[in-house]
């Protein structure tokens, strides 16, 4: 397991490293006490979980968030000396799994760990498999769509928004969930959202792929057909 501490206090990130060593021997910890270098390592290194700091010296800990989002769906947990409601609210609704507020002690911090990670793992937020549909393949792991082996060019933002549904086959995702997950806010219009399923449908059916594999829940949100 690779966990990413981004966090400017020496001490806290010492609590953390030292308790994830002892519960697992062969975790691997790397830690910055930047915001900004986050994005770069979560790209490349594709950490299993990332523990977030909210007050950062050189960006705001929310704005790192979304940024991770538009590009990862690594178990985030935020950590928080800002006890009040609102920072903790917006921080899940931006898309974290869990919040600590400072201080908190390793048997807490160990516990929500082992929560969230079991969480991931059962809801495939670690991003592995290949779902498959007809011709039709979603592959998490290497974010590619093909039919009959051929290449699907998704953007990014269609990506996230199709492999969202196609992990959630089967339930209908509601506009504002979607929204989250390609866009990072719950601001941006429906039409919006609309125009991008249209995008998808559209090379879907030039690939010779079935466009109807996304449905429309007219008011409520689309679904990948289960
Ligand atoms: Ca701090």
């Amino acid at each position: 397991m690779h966990v990413l501490i981004v966090e400017d206090t020496p001490e806290v990130v010492e609590i953390i490293d030292v308790a994830l060593k002892l519960r697992w021997a062969d975790c691997e910890v790397t830690s910055i006490d930047r915001g900004g270098l986050a994005p770069g390592i979560v790209a490349s290194a594709r950490p299993d979980l990332i523990m977030l700091d909210l007050g950062l010296p050189d960006v705001d800990g929310i704005d790192l968030l979304e940024q991770i989002r538009r590009i990862s769906e690594v178990p985030v947990i935020i950590l928080t000396s800002r006890a009040h409601e609102a920072a903790r609210v917006r921080g899940l609704e931006t898309g974290a799994d869990d919040y600590m507020v400072k201080p908190f002690s390793a048997t807490e911090m160990l516990a929500r760990v082992q929560a969230v990670l079991r969480r991931a793992s059962r809801s495939g937020g670690g991003a592995v498999g290949i779902i498959t549909r007809e011709s039709l393949a979603v592959d998490l792991e290497q974010r590619s769509v093909t039919v009959d082996g051929q290449f699907v060019p998704l953007s990014r933002l269609e990506w996230e928004v199709f492999s969202y549904l196609a992990r959630n086959a089967g339930k209908v995702v509601k506009h504002n969930d979607l929204k989250q997950r390609g866009w990072g806010s719950t601001i941006v219009e429906d039409s919006v959202v609309k125009m991008c399923i249209r995008r998808i449908r559209g090379k879907l059916s030039k690939t010779g792929g079935d466009p109807e594999v996304i449905l429309t829940h007219r008011g409520t949100g689309y679904s990948f057909i289960g």
